[in-house]
């Protein structure tokens, strides 16, 4: 008989194995300290959605509703989405619990995985993660200037390196159209060098040709008018503020003109983080205002504010001291006689909050110490025949390669025995 082939897992789809996790979970745990020195509490949103909830959100003309979005019908016909995204559904849920009614200043932040059927490359998944927060119900400058803090604060704690901060405004419901019809003039007068897509993206959404990946368009979209150049009056205070309130606080970034996101829901402040050294896919993270959104989601008229930073890239620029060996002791039985007292010793342990490997009783001592040297544990607990006579444990030092004087009684009580195992490492090189 064939043996069975294995199962590959789906194309742009991984897993994030044991040392990316652990480094994963202290970058989420940190999101959750220093987000809530904030205000911001964390919200945990189902992965599926109707799909008009994306389609009405980030707008029908973008890459993500176009072509990317991984849907189905479900069984009555309803057409479901896997999240690309989880602004919309914060705002779904904000606005379905009546939160926009009893904490319309609502401050949430979530983390999870986002699908979109991109062409995978290195940095570019079909399932990836993201950490993000949006803040509701205040369109001051104070908001934005107060998200940034949170946010370059952040990667600062987490040891994030070579990231820049990118900060644009692209206007509002007012002076939009205007600029949106100069990019257009632009564009006709540049068709010739401009890709198919862009030809259909300058009828239907002209500021989506500045975030063309296209080479010839890149060189077309430098020499196209920017935004900035446009802002009407209060759009430029709003702007000029937020500088203002982040050079105080001595946050940099550089103003990139250039910089629109790719969600047709933004407004005014736009900004993004880059980092060095992640090749092509090089932004690490990005937000802006989203005035607006929640009205067309059906709810009030509230202003909203938020960033996403995929947790991949994050832990690329930020990856953090190499974990050192969670195990501490190893408990070794080397005969079957031996495994149940094992059991219950190591129980205590764990119990008592160490971190203790039991090995399977039947091989030599030899062959159990090397599984212990391997798992990086510093002190062994023999168990053999002569200790189970005596009633103690031997207690090997694995780094001397020798046995210590003292051995452990095994009927220890367990607090006892966690304060003599922890004063023996406590003693270990
Ligand atoms: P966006 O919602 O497109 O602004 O994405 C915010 C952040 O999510 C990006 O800056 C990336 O770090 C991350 N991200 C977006 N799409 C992908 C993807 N396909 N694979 C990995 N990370 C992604």
């Amino acid at each position: 008989m064939s043996s069975p082939t294995t199962i590959a897992a789906v194309k742009g789809f991984r897993d994030v194995l044991p040392d990316e996790a652990g480094r994963w979970r202290d970058l989420e745990d940190a999101a959750a300290r220093l987000f809530a020195r904030y205000g911001c509490e964390e919200i945990r949103l189902p992965i599926v959605e109707r799909t008009e909830l994306f389609a009405r959100s980030l707008g029908d003309t973008t890459d993500v509703v176009e072509k990317e979005m991984y849907s189905f019908l479900d069984r009555d016909e309803t057409s479901l989405t896997l999240r690309p995204e989880a602004t919309a559904s914060v705002v779904r849920a904000y606005v379905e619990s009546g939160l926009v009614q009893r904490d319309p200043a609502a401050r949430l932040w979530y983390r999870g995985p986002m699908f979109r059927r991109e062409r995978p490359q290195r940095g570019r998944y079909r399932q990836f993660y993201q950490i993000g927060a949006e803040v509701f119900g205040r369109d001051d400058p104070l908001a934005d200037a107060e998200l940034l803090v949170m946010l370059m604060r952040y990667l600062e704690h987490v040891g994030a390196r070579d990231t820049r901060l990118e900060l644009n405004s692209v206007g509002d419901a007012r002076c939009r159209p205007a600029y949106r019809d100069r990019l257009r003039e632009f564009g006709q007068r540049e068709l010739a060098a401009l890709c198919p897509d862009c030809h259909r993206r300058l009828e239907r959404n002209p500021l989506r040709i500045l975030d063309c990946k296209v080479e010839g368009c890149r060189a077309v979209v430098a020499r196209a008018p920017v935004v900035l150049d446009s802002l009407c009056e209060p759009c430029r205070v709003h702007f000029d503020e937020v500088r203002a309130l982040l050079d105080q606080e001595r946050v940099p970034y550089v103003v990139n003109a250039r910089l629109v996101r790719g969600l047709d829901y933004y407004c005014r402040t736009a900004f993004e983080v880059v980092g060095g050294g992640l090749g092509a896919q090089n932004a690490v993270g990005g937000g802006g205002r989203y005035d607006g959104l929640v009205a067309a989601l059906g709810g009030p008229d509230v202003a909203g504010v938020g960033f996403a930073l995929g947790l991949e890239r994050l832990a690329m620029v930020a990856p953090g001291e190499p974990a050192a060996p969670a195990v501490a002791a190893v408990v070794l039985p080397l005969e079957p006689r031996a495994v149940r007292p094992a059991l219950a010793f190591a129980t205590r342990l764990r119990d008592q909050g160490m971190t203790v490997a039991l090995e399977p009783a039947g091989r030599s001592l030899k062959a159990l110490l090397r599984a212990a040297d391997r798992r990086g544990a510093r002190l062994a607990f023999i168990l053999g025949e002569d200790e189970l006579r005596a009633g103690r444990a031997t207690v090997r030092d694995l780094a001397r390669h020798a046995d210590r004087p003292q051995a452990l009684a095994l009927d220890t009580p367990a607090p006892a025995l966690a304060e003599q195992v922890q004063a023996l490492l406590g003693s270990a090189p």
